[in-house]
């Protein structure tokens, strides 16, 4: 059995595990359109400023699974489902075909260039591929100031790595605060502070309409209230979007991103897909979502590969909101549906403590723990996230939960099958 994967990250390198685990004797081929081994991406803002050494962020060929022909510098440009082929082109030009029996789409997503005067040419970047960070890293070598448009993750990891380089950095975004997605309002007040103490600079409600340029030096940007800021470069992270592009001339179906079934099935016989490409369902929204978080591209990946090698597992969805973070030294944690305030049966319990930025928030609805914010003391997020999973019910639970010392114990205690489980493994 020849299975083709196309993508070696998250969700590529989890599948060609599955695969390995169930089949140790077939073939496995992986394509990737970057030069080097596969990495952990969430880690590349350390390459801007060396803040982790390379062997840290590459993945070590021990987490590889074995026998597995790593084709690099490779894209796949085109996909035939009747004939189970795929064209690829090399990094010199030249053209191949690859047959497979089973074949893995793992092709992840790209960042979003917004329309704006100027943002194509030098000095404007997107970070989402090692290369990437080093052209980031490039440029910040003798600038002085640098604006990042977007205050989600990566735009604020974006601009704490080139602040860790000395560089003046102001982050513009269009919402009402940093990291939106990620955070509730409190939770964002939160590190507004820690971003303010790192002398960055934020413009929240605006955004930009220019990039100006001398020759070929970025000099400035104009906002939309016409203010300039002086700048050297500009970081663009204002989201992502699946790279869709062979799921196409497959003719697969596809909507924000690709549709896929329950055991992670494309709508073509012996096509399967993973990872940020893929458009699933929010296990706690039930809104259909393209995820864009490592470990569920990860957690599909061993699904699509179990399957693809005979495996029968189904995908119960994924985490829309998972996230675990840490942005100028305070980490957070956020799981599941953290924005609701009231309504449909919602209560909300909120709490900071102590003067260190401590905060955990918690929303209910009706029996159940549906999301969960936490800055500063994350130990127990694990826990929490397992009820939110499991759509446990936890009104037994409920005074333990809201005490400062929730634990294992308690859940355990009240999910004598959740025990059984932690016993068995
Ligand atoms: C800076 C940054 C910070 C992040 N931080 C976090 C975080 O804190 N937490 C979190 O959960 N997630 C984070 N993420 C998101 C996370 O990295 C992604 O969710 C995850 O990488 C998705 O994995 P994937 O395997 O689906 O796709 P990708 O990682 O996008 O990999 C897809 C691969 O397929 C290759 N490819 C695409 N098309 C082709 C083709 N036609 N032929 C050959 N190869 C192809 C691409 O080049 C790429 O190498 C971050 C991402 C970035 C960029």
């Amino acid at each position: 059995m020849r299975h083709v994967i196309v993508g070696a990250s998250a969700a590529g390198m989890a599948a060609a595990d599955a695969i390995r685990k169930r089949d140790p004797a077939a073939e496995i081929v992986m394509l990737s359109s970057e030069p080097r081994l596969p990495y952990f991406r969430p880690l590349i803002p350390y390459l801007i400023y060396d803040g982790k050494p390379a062997s840290e962020i590459t993945r070590q060929p021990h987490l590889t699974p074995k026998n597995i022909r790593l084709r690099l510098d490779v894209r796949a440009t085109s996909l035939d489902p009747a004939r189970h082929i795929l064209t690829m082109v090399d990094g010199t030009g030249g053209s191949e075909i690859c047959a497979y029996d089973r074949l893995l789409l793992a092709t992840g997503a790209s960042p979003i260039r917004p329309d704006i005067a100027g943002i194509d040419g030098p000095g404007v970047f997107t970070l989402r591929t090692w290369e990437d960070a080093l052209f980031i890293a490039e440029a910040a070598r003798g600038a002085a100031g640098a604006v990042v448009l977007g205050a989600g993750r990566i735009g604020m990891k974006s601009a704490f790595a080139l602040r860790h380089l000395g560089l003046n950095v102001t982050v513009v975004e269009l919402l009402d605060r940093i990291v939106p997605q990620q955070l509730d309002i409190a939770s964002a007040a939160i590190f507004a502070e820690a971003v303010a103490h790192a002398g960055i600079e934020t413009i929240l409600g605006h955004s930009l309409v220019k990039v100006n340029r001398r020759g070929h030096r970025v000099t400035s940007v104009v906002l939309d209230d016409d203010r300039k800021l002086k700048a050297d470069l500009v970081v663009v992270g204002v989201g992502v979007r699946p790279n869709l592009d062979l799921a196409v001339t497959g003719g697969l179906r596809i909507n924000h991103g690709l549709l896929v079934d329950e055991r992670l099935r494309a709508s073509a016989p012996d096509v399967f897909a993973a990872g940020d490409v893929v458009e699933t369902n929010d296990i706690v929204t039930g809104e259909s979502i393209v995820s864009g978080i490592w470990t569920n591209a990860a957690a599909m990946g061993r699904i699509a590969g179990d399957n693809m090698a005979g495996g029968d597992s189904a995908y119960e969805g994924a985490f829309g909101l998972l996230n675990a973070m840490e942005l100028g030294g305070l980490p957070v944690v956020s799981v599941g549906d953290i924005h609701r305030e009231t309504g449909d049966g919602i209560e909300v319990f909120a709490e900071r403590r102590g003067p260190a930025p401590r905060y955990r928030k918690l929303v209910f609805r009706g029996n159940r723990l549906i999301g969960l914010v936490m800055v500063g003391e994350i130990e127990r997020a694990g826990v929490y996230q397992t009820l939110i999973r499991e759509r446990a019910d936890v009104s037994a639970l409920r005074r333990e939960l809201l005490g400062p010392k929730f634990h294992y114990g308690h859940y355990i205690h009240s999910h004598p099958k959740a025990a059984d489980r932690y016993v068995r493994a």
